[in-house]
């Protein structure tokens, strides 16, 4: 950006971190926090705890926020300027990456409660533009796409168009009356996720689910339509699957005791994203399901921001380091 701050929204990849605060289980273990947010950029491992004294013992990212931080503060400084850069027609994706139980859940259902919120009051003070809403939501199992909008179980198929690039087959989107019709919606996926999850089990952990909105909008031109113009772009909350998913293929002995945990869309995801940020010319979208989704909403003109959520925990520490290496890569 023309300030050259690296501390904006603007930057095509915004990677911020968010500490969760230990929780009751933790506490009742007497469970130590070994992470500390030095400040707004910075959260640092506190070695001098721990026999485990492995550099860097600090990291820094676009924003850290701390285990006193709201939902709010952070969508508000770590992705609303991406979120709602969809109202000026430009694509973007939201990722929350962290191990199970790390808060990416609870993080992206704040968020997207925050963005709703936002985008509905954006459009209700722009009177003189008309903006079509469609809701769609997917999950990735095992490389098998399902849609949350649907109690069909079916697979859907991936197909190239030559114009929109990849598109779900048959996936359902609904045009949003408002924001309670979303409230809806949500929860149909909500109940879609949880059969998904009783029928394999630990599905969550292993899935990942994809919230799309597309929003459409034309200025009203009073007398002349022709002279209409519509801008359309699309916005996906993605809440991963636990990244304990792609660490374990990290080492080769993990590699081959753990295979069935290996997750392709979530390792690929992370070679795409470390390409990205390289500016490397070839970025390998089409090896697997999550990539080819989000190939038009990732690189290019769009704008994507990663949560990288962390425990505190200090049994969860090998983990928390994975993720924040994970986070590291994608600046
Ligand atoms: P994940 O989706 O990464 O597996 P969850 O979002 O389900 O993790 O979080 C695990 C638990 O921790 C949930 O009970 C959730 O409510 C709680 N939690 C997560 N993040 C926070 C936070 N920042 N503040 C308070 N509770 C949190
Ligand atoms: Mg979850």
């Amino acid at each position: 950006n023309p300030q050259g701050s690296s501390n904006s929204q603007e930057e095509k990849i915004f990677v911020s971190v968010r500490l969760r605060p230990l929780n009751e289980k933790e506490l009742a273990r007497n469970e130590a926090s070994d992470w500390e947010c030095l400040n707004n950029n910075t959260i640092a491992f506190n070695c001098s705890q721990s026999d485990r004294a492995v550099v860097p013992s600090s990291y820094s990212f676009d924003k850290v926020f701390g285990c006193d931080c709201t939902t709010e503060q952070v969508y508000q400084e770590g992705a609303k300027d991406v979120i709602l850069s969809v109202l000026r027609g430009i694509n973007s994706t939201i990722f929350a990456y962290g191990q199970t139980s790390s808060g990416k859940t609870y993080t992206m259902t704040g968020i997207t409660e925050c963005a709703v919120a936002d985008i509905y009051g954006y459009i209700d003070k722009h009177k003189d533009t008309e903006f079509v809403l469609k809701f769609s939501a997917m999950e990735i199992y095992n490389e098998a796409v399902r849609d949350l909008l649907s109690s069909a179980s079916t697979q859907l198929r991936l197909l190239d168009d030559p114009e929109k690039g990849t598109v779900v087959e048959k996936l359902t989107e609904t045009v949003l009356r408002d924001s309670n019709h979303l409230h809806e919606l949500l929860s149909v996926c909500e109940v879609q996720r949880k059969v998904g999850e009783t029928a394999l089990n630990e599905a969550s952990s292993r899935s990942h689910q994809i919230l799309r909105l597309t929003i459409e909008s034309s200025a009203r031109e009073y007398g002349d339509s022709e002279k209409q113009s519509t801008l359309a772009a699309t916005v996906n909350l993605v809440d991963l699957a636990g990244s304990e998913r792609s660490s374990q293929a990290l080492s080769a002995g993990a590699r081959l005791k753990e295979g069935s945990h290996i997750n392709r869309s979530l390792l690929t995801l992370g070679t795409v994203i470390r390409k990205l940020s390289k500016k490397n010319r070839h970025i390998p979208y089409r090896d697997s399901k999550l990539t080819r989704i989000l190939h038009n909403s990732l690189g290019g003109n769009a704008r994507t921001a990663i949560i990288c959520t962390l425990s505190p925990a200090r049994s969860h520490v090998e983990q928390s380091r994975n993720a924040l290496f994970f986070a590291s890569c994608a600046k």
